[in-house]
């Protein structure tokens, strides 16, 4: 795939960009080799005020970013500024909390004198240069994720973002660099997938990150693992939304249709299978079906647009292709179930429902990443739990109950990295974000994951 920017609402291609060759990612590695060696030396204090000097350009620059984002990859406007604000604040979260986050750990004092030391602790230090392999459905967020810990740790950040959002990928190196950061310390590569690998084999690259599909973060962890590097993969889901009978059932479809209608249905913690118990079953798939069908599909920078066109053309035909699939084996269309008309240009599908689903239509397995939703009938609690861990994914889940032991219940057996209880999945720095299963390994976010990408040392003095 080039490396070009694309307006998905129109299919008109606004960019291209040149593929850095051998010598320029030579240089951009010894840069970052050379910014980490005195980098890492720096206080947090230092680190915490670039940072927040990174988050007030951001701000200042909202509007601008995120009509880059929008004409990239197709999100709404509304939803791309809301985006762009997300990254201002998790910036400032970790340039408040990481020195705390990383403060040296001390053992009991009767551990430390069993282990023969007079004083014994842990220190966090940074690894050095970290590959953070990104796609485009959360552009500036996805990396920005990555970023703010990872700075703040004293690591130093190698951006290779998804090809169809090379604009984006340029202003967030140009944010880091006007907000003060050495050079060095935050680089993009424009780079397309077949460079990845060399990269991360580069005795200069610490360890990698990577947001996206399962066959790119095998590829990904398998080089790492044969160069014996870490990797953290965030990778795709196929979250369950569980509607039991004690659910505030209007509040309920109303978050349903959030959950899975939001960024055009790419997101990977979308809610995307609705499994609902048979006793509320009619009146929640009638109502879901209606408010699916009453957003407001159109062009992306309009204000009042709910629902945008699809990244790519590929990204619509893979949608497209599983709605199929799922109606020659039987599946009923409940709304949607096509693309809209009046919309040839761009890459729309729309907001879908689907019911009957069985084990043979691929759809039960595979993620669906557009706003196609699929509902289940549970006949009871013991049936919801075990439809909601029938994936192979297990990123995160949203159950809807007011009972303290049906709740207990999932936070017990559900095979996910999260449970949300009578709300949607939603990303915030101060909680760990990630799977298990085919959705991945380790965490970003949190305490969790600004220590994915240390050196945690142990200290001790006799
Ligand atoms: P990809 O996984 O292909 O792309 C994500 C990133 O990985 C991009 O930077 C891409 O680069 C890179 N990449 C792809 N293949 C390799 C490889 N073999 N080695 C190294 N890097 C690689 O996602 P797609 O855009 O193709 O989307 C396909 C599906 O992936 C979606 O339908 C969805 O199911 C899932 N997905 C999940 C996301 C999530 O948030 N978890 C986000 C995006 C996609 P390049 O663009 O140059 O190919």
């Amino acid at each position: 795939m080039p490396i070009a920017s694309v307006n998905p609402a129109t299919g008109e291609t606004l960019e291209t960009f040149e593929e850095l060759d051998a010598a320029g990612i030579e240089q951009r590695l010894a840069r970052a080799e050379a910014a980490f060696r005195t980098y890492r030396t720096t206080s947090f204090a230092h680190r915490a005020q670039l940072l927040r000097r990174a988050a007030d350009l951001l701000d200042e620059d909202r509007e601008a970013v995120s009509r880059t984002m929008t004409e990239e990859m197709g999100k709404p406007l509304t939803a791309a500024r809301a985006e762009a604000a997300k990254c201002a604040k998790a910036m400032r979260w970790y340039a408040e909390n990481a020195e705390a986050l990383l403060a040296d750990e001390h053992p009991d004092p009767a551990d430390v004198a069993d282990a023969g030391a007079a004083r014994a602790y842990v220190r966090y230090r940074p690894i050095g240069a970290v590959l953070a392999v990104m796609p485009w459905n959360f552009p500036f967020w996805q990396v920005i994720r990555f970023a703010a810990p990872a700075l703040m740790a004293g690591n130093v950040g190698l951006l290779k973002h998804a090809s169809n959002v090379p604009r984006t990928a340029v202003a967030l190196e140009e944010l880091f660099v006007r907000a003060g950061f050495p050079e060095g310390c935050f680089q993009t590569l424009l780079i397309g997938s077949r460079a990845v690998d060399g990269v991360i084999r580069d005795r200069r690259v610490a360890a990698v990150t990577l947001t996206g599909s399962e066959p790119a973060g095998r590829a990904v962890a398998a080089t790492a693992a044969d160069e014996v590097k870490k990797a953290v993969l965030e990778l795709g889901g196929s979250d369950p939304f569980v509607v039991l009978p004690s659910a505030d059932l209007d509040a309920a479809v109303r978050t349903a249709v959030r959950a899975r209608a939001q960024n055009n249905g790419q997101s990977c913690i979308a809610a995307k299978r609705f499994i609902v118990h048979a006793d509320v079953y009619e009146p929640f798939t009638a109502a879901f079906a209606g408010a699916m069908r009453a957003l407001k599909v159109g062009d992306p920078m309009e204000e009042a647009t709910e629902v945008g066109p699809l990244a790519s053309r590929q990204g619509r035909d893979d949608l497209e292709e599983l709605v199929e699939d799922a109606k020659k084996h039987g599946a009923r269309v409940e709304c949607g179930g096509r693309r809209p008309e009046g919309f040839d240009a761009g890459w729309f599908y729309e907001p879908t429902v689907l019911t009957g689903i069985t084990p043979a239509m691929r759809i039960h397995q595979e993620e669906t990443f557009g706003p196609v939703a699929t509902v289940y009938r549970a006949a009871d609690l013991d049936e919801a739990v075990a439809m909601a861990n029938d994936t192979p994914f297990g990123l995160s889940s949203n159950v809807w109950t007011d009972d303290p032991a049906e709740q207990e219940r999932f936070v017990r057996d559900i095979e996910a990295g999260g449970v949300f209880f009578n709300g949607m999945t939603a990303s915030h720095p101060a909680l760990p974000f990630g799977g298990v299963k085919r959705s991945g390994f380790g965490r970003e976010l949190s305490g969790h994951g600004i220590k994915e990408f240390c050196n945690v040392t142990t200290v001790w003095v006799a």
